[in-house]
Formats: C-alpha cells, sequence, structure tokens
C-alpha cells in the first residue's frame, strides 16, 4: 500500500486539512495507513461510532470519516424540542473529539459516487478517497415517490421532521402558530422505517405541549398499519395522560393515507375518507439514503442486504454497511442498533484487514420513548446469528411492564436521559 510521507500528512492535518485535500490538490489517491485506510460515510450514529472503534482497535489503521455538516443534530430526542421541552442546540454534536483524542480524519464534504472497482470515493468537489475497506451508514432517504402529492416541496408545506434540522423547526413554529381547538394529524407509514416507536412518541410529547397551551385541540393518528412498537404501553399512557386527546386509527380502519395535498393540509386514506388538519405531519416511507444505491449495495426493497455475521456487503466486497441502511431485522433501524452494529462492524473490519476471521457478534437494543417528561417506557433485546441469521434471544430483553405505577414510569424517564448522554458520549464525545 502508497504511504503518504508522514510530515505531510502531519502538516495537512495541522492545517485542519483532510486526506481529500490531498486528492483536491492534484497528488495521487492514496490508501493505507501502516495498517490500511478506511473511509466512513457518515458521522451519524453509526458512522461515527465505527470510525472511533476502528481506531481504537487499531491505531495502526488510518480512518477518514466523510460528513458534511460541522454538527450532527440527533433525532432521539428531538421530539422534546417538538414539544417545547428540550433547545434545539442540546441536540447538537460535533467530530472535535473523534478528531482531537481518537485520531480520526474528518473530512466535511459529501460523497458523490463509490467505485467499488477502483476502490475509492468521490466527493463533490472532484477529488476522490481511496479506501481498503469502506463503511457507509448514510441513514434514511424519504421515498418521494411512495405518497401522492408529497415530495421535498410539500415537505416545506407539511413537514416530516424525520431528521432533525430545518425540518424539525417548520414543524416546530406551525405548532406554536397553531390555534387552540385545531386538529394535528400526523401520518404514519408502514414497515420498514427508522425509529418505530418515534410516531407514537411525537405524537405523545406534543399532547403534552397542547394539553398545557392549547388544551381543546386533537391529534389524530392515521397509520398504514395494524400495530406498533410498546402499542399497550402507549394506549394506557394515552388515556391516563391526555384523555380522550389522541385517537389512532390503524389500517383495516382506515388509517392509510394514500394522497396528501400538502398546501391545503389535507389528506385522503385508502378508503376515500379526507382528514383536514391545523398542522400536519407526514412521516413518508423511507429508503436506504442515496449513496447506499450510488455504490450498488441495495436492493429492489431500497435497503441494503448485509452478510450479519460482519455486515459487509452482501453485493459488493469490501463495503460495510451499518444503521438504518441495512436489512437487520429484527433489529429495529433506532439509534442504539446503528451504534451496536457499528462497533461489531469495526471489529469485522480490523479482523479483515489483520488477516484475521471476525468474531462472534452480538447486539444490543434499548428504545426507550418519553410519553411526558417524567413518563418513560422502553423496550429491550440482545441478538446473535442463530442458524446463520440475526435473531432475538429469547428472554433476554423485554418490554415494561403495564400498570406499572409513575414511580416505576419516572424512572425509565430518568433511563432515558441517561441513556441518551452514553450514547452520544460514546459516538461523538471523548470517552476513549
Ligand atoms: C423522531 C425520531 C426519534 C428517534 N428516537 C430514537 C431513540 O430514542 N432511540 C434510538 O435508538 N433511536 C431513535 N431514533 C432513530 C435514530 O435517529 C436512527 O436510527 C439513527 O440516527 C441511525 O443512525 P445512522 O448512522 O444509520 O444514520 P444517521 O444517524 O442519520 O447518520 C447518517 C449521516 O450520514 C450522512 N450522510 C448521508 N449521505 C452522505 C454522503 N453521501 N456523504 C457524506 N455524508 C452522508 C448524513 O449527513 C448523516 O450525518 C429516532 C428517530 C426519529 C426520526
Amino acid at each position: 500500500m502508497a504511504g503518504v510521507p508522514i510530515s505531510r500528512r502531519a502538516v495537512l492535518r495541522f492545517l485542519g486539512l483532510g486526506v481529500a485535500a490531498l486528492g483536491a490538490r492534484g497528488f495521487p489517491a492514496i490508501a493505507g495507513g501502516d495498517g490500511g485506510h478506511v473511509v466512513v460515510v457518515g458521522g451519524g450514529f453509526g458512522g461515527a461510532t465505527a470510525a472511533r472503534y476502528i481506531r481504537r482497535f487499531d491505531p495502526s489503521i488510518r480512518v477518514t470519516l466523510v460528513e458534511p455538516r460541522a454538527r450532527f443534530y440527533t433525532c432521539p430526542f428531538s421530539n422534546l424540542y417538538l414539544a417545547g421541552l428540550r433547545s434545539f442546540d442540546k441536540l447538537g454534536h460535533g467530530y472535535d473529539a473523534l478528531r482531537r483524542i481518537h485520531g480520526v480524519d474528518v473530512v466535511p464534504a459529501w460523497v458523490e459516487d463509490v467505485d467499488t472497482v477502483a476502490r475509492h470515493v468521490r466527493l463533490r468537489d472532484g477529488s476522490r478517497l481511496a479506501y481498503d475497506r469502506l463503511l457507509l451508514s448514510p441513514g434514511v432517504d424519504m421515498d418521494w415517490q411512495a405518497l401522492e402529492g408529497y415530495d421535498a416541496a410539500a415537505s416545506e408545506h407539511a413537514p416530516h421532521a424525520w431528521k432533525a434540522g430545518s425540518q424539525s423547526h417548520r414543524l416546530r413554529r406551525q405548532l406554536e402558530a397553531m390555534d387552540d381547538g385545531g386538529v394535528f394529524i400526523l401520518s404514519a407509514p408502514a414497515n420498514p422505517y427508522r425509529c418505530p416507536p418515534g410516531p407514537y412518541e411525537r405524537v405523545s410529547l406534543i399532547a403534552h405541549f397542547l394539553k398545557r397551551h392549547k388544551p381543546r385541540s386533537k391529534i389524530l393518528l392515521l397509520d398504514a398499519k395494524d400495530g406498533f412498537s410498546k402499542q399497550p404501553l402507549f394506549m394506557e399512557g394515552w388515556q391516563a395522560l391526555y384523555g380522550g386527546m389522541i385517537e389512532w386509527v390503524g389500517l383495516s380502519a382506515d388509517g392509510r393515507v394514500l394522497r396528501v395535498d400538502a398546501r391545503r393540509r389535507e389528506v385522503e386514506t385508502e378508503f376515500g375518507a379526507r382528514h383536514r388538519a391545523a398542522v400536519l405531519n407526514v412521516v413518508p416511507p423511507q429508503k436506504a439514503g442515496l449513496i447506499a444505491h450510488r455504490a450498488g449495495v441495495t436492493d429492489r426493497s431500497g435497503w441494503v442486504p448485509v452478510k450479519p455475521e460482519t455486515f459487509e456487503s452482501r453485493q459488493v466486497d469490501n463495503v460495510y454497511v451499518v444503521g438504518d441502511a441495512t436489512v437487520a431485522a429484527p433489529m429495529p433501524k433506532s439509534a442504539f442498533c446503528a451504534n451496536s452494529q457499528a462497533r461489531m462492524a469495526a471489529a469485522a473490519i480490523v479482523a479483515s484487514l489483520q488477516n484475521r476471521a471476525p468474531p462472534e457478534p452480538v447486539w444490543a437494543n434499548t428504545c426507550y420513548s418519553l410519553l411526558a417528561p417524567e413518563y418513560g417506557i422502553s423496550v429491550a433485546g440482545v441478538y446473535r446469528l442463530i442458524d446463520g441469521e440475526i435473531a432475538e434471544v429469547p428472554n433476554s430483553g423485554g418490554i415494561s411492564p403495564l400498570e406499572a405505577g409513575s414511580d416505576f414510569r419516572a424512572r425509565e424517564a430518568r433511563y432515558a436521559q441517561r441513556w441518551y448522554a452514553s450514547i452520544c458520549d460514546d459516538t461523538w464525545g471523548p470517552r476513549g
């Protein structure tokens, strides 16, 4: 593997110029530190975790993380922001610790394309980064073809807020401007999609906001499925906390939205019912982030099939994919799973660069949902390979009990806060 004179690389790093700068300035694209070169695309939960753990498992491997944003704003806890219970700033995390403490080259750029034969990625400015192994964690994109009338332009009027950023601000502003007595409608998609309990946590916390500030308002949750994560716990909590404010309409009761008129804030369901909202929040069907399609690792489902023992693509060698973009059921598309998959994929990548067999994988998930600031519920599970497939280990986790009492719910809400602090520290923080 070609090396770069250490002095030149050190100078570039000192100047804040990543390896991308080499290609951009006409040097040949390079691969390899002493232990090889891994390029990671996406600095969210999966990508940032993988970058740090590869460096931690083998510091002789050079890791370049490509992420266009200087700060990452998390979807976890963004529902608290919508409800006015957390500042947006407190959802943000930067890359300084990855850079300074963990020795990751962080390149602020967008990856346009991947050449999986020549093994390099092409950045938007045309420069190239060569890799020995590539890890993609691009998250999801909205599928703008899936729902009639709902595309990027429509989402300006009826936000999805399913990525934390300008969409979240738009939805928050609409909620603040909504008249007391208005109807908030959320349209939830069929599986699979990012964060299975997310829509239900969202209506809970919006109900908390409306109950305090616009108590005559209603929430209508139109759903393209007949059941959802932690359903009995959500239903119990909604009744206890918000009386009849939240109405859930499942698939069989005509809950599936087929058409959206975003300007009029109106939706039409499968059997022709029309509903008009004061604030309309459409969570559309989703697919793997664009770069996964460009890299040729997605299949007809729009998601990425992976070899479960390593999370290497089933379709393209030396390309690993973790997080929401993958087909990893029964693991949900959660930040916890993205982090857990990233650690295992990091270990598999290091093993493959060292010509060793990968370790036997084990993954975990805990998903907390807040129904109010002092009311939390959770579901947890441990996953292993059973007969070559990802499977939940029987009796490894479970779900919060029904009728548990307010102390129990308040304790789970505190655990949720600690979980958030700890996973963000493990992903972007200084913890070594
Ligand atoms: C409302 C809501 C609440 C949630 N709450 C929870 C929760 O409580 N607990 C939980 O575990 N999960 C939760 N989630 C799910 C969680 O947000 C995702 O599962 C997690 O973010 C997935 O991580 P990822 O790495 O796959 O994608 P992301 O974290 O989205 O990271 C993807 C990154 O890739 C970058 N990227 C994409 N394409 C490119 C490219 N071409 N070039 C360079 N960079 C690129 C993006 O800029 C982004 O930074 C929630 C989600 C939502 C919507």
